[in-house]
């Protein structure tokens, strides 16, 4: 074969090749992506992750930066993936937050993860415990024996559940059944009748809590009781809330529980410029994001910027947040 003959031609196309990818190259060496792992489509974490990336990437041009949203299994899902550098930003429970940095609970093995850093908070994540209208359930108790979704490993979710059935000295064998359905799947199999009730730290209203209430009339059952007075005494991250009462069919007064935070987190090697042209994106236009999802409406940058955030602030979001007098 003779090489040196084709060589000219070969490096005359590569030239024309490079010749007509010249533009484009300059447009993609800026281009930057990045990703927010969140939840299942139909909770909360993937609509405020979607929020965040919609008012991001308005202003692309300007800054290069094309954000995307993943759905995943959840918080301490999106934790560990930030951790092995696969996902720049998460949405993550207050209490998992907390027990990453204190490298305790599902995190003791791996240790103190010192490279996470705290963005701002986000909504209230009541634990909203829902059961089939037929259970007549009037107290979590009454689903013992039941056939009960504890959520998928990686959710916060199934994390907290094993935290409270703990406090109550239960098992998971204390269920007749205990499933492991994502998020996604737990309403349908209510109202098919697959299981009797299920556990979802989510914020409200959310269309997951919605669609079984209005489908196959599922109840929501308060949570309350020793043990849960017990978890919120021994912990900063946990308080005792309500899920208001009018926002979902058939439930005009509030429910009892305790919850969480939802909180926006990225890691220490994520560039500041990153992070502040994110947070500049969200309270440069804070009155189009709350707008963004229901669960959002009673946001103040003020608290977003402090409560629930157990890791450092990250350079970048601090930088913003001083420019605005906040700190
Ligand atoms: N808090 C849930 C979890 O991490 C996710 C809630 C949501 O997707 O809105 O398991």
């Amino acid at each position: 074969m003779n090489v040196f003959k084709a060589l000219p031609f070969k490096l005359a196309a590569v030239g024309v090749a490079a010749a007509l990818a010249a533009p484009w190259t300059g447009a993609l060496a800026q281009q930057k992506f990045i990703t927010i792992g969140t939840g299942g489509v139909t909770g909360v974490y993937y609509a405020a992750g979607g929020a965040i990336c919609r008012l991001m990437n308005k202003d692309r041009a300007r800054h290069g930066i094309r954000c995307s949203v993943e759905s995943t299994g959840g918080s301490v899902f999106n934790i560990n993936t930030i951790k092995a550098g696969e996902l720049d930003f998460g949405v993550t429970q207050s209490d998992w937050q907390y027990h990453a940095v204190n490298g305790t609970k599902v995190f003791e093995k791996d240790g103190k993860h010192t490279d996470l850093r705290a963005v701002f908070s986000v909504h209230p994540e009541p634990f909203t415990v829902l059961a089939r209208k037929e259970i007549n359930a009037t107290k979590f108790e009454d689903l013992k024996g039941k056939r009960f979704n504890v959520g998928n490993p990686g959710s916060g979710t199934r994390a907290s559940m094993e935290e409270l059935l703990g406090a109550m000295n239960w098992k998971l064998s204390d269920f007749s059944l205990a499933s492991e359905l994502k998020a996604d799947e737990h309403g349908a199999a209510l109202c098919d009748n697959k299981i009797d009730g299920f556990f979802y730290g989510v914020g409200h209203p959310s269309a997951n809590i919605q669609d079984p209430i209005t489908t196959c009339g599922a109840r929501l059952v308060p949570l309350s009781g020793p043990a849960v007075d017990k978890l919120v005494a021994g912990a900063p991250f946990y308080a005792k809330v309500n899920i208001p009462g009018g926002i979902y069919a058939g439930h005009p007064n509030p429910t009892p529980t305790y919850g969480v935070l939802a909180t926006f987190v990225s890691s220490a090697k994520v560039p500041d410029a990153t992070v502040y042209e994110m947070v500049k994106a969200v309270f440069d236009n804070f009155d189009e994001f709350k707008k963004l999802h229901p669960a959002f409406i009673a946001l103040d940058p003020k608290d977003m910027i402090k409560n629930g955030n157990s890791a450092p602030l990250h350079p970048g979001a601090v930088k913003y947040y001083k420019e605005k007098g906040w700190m």
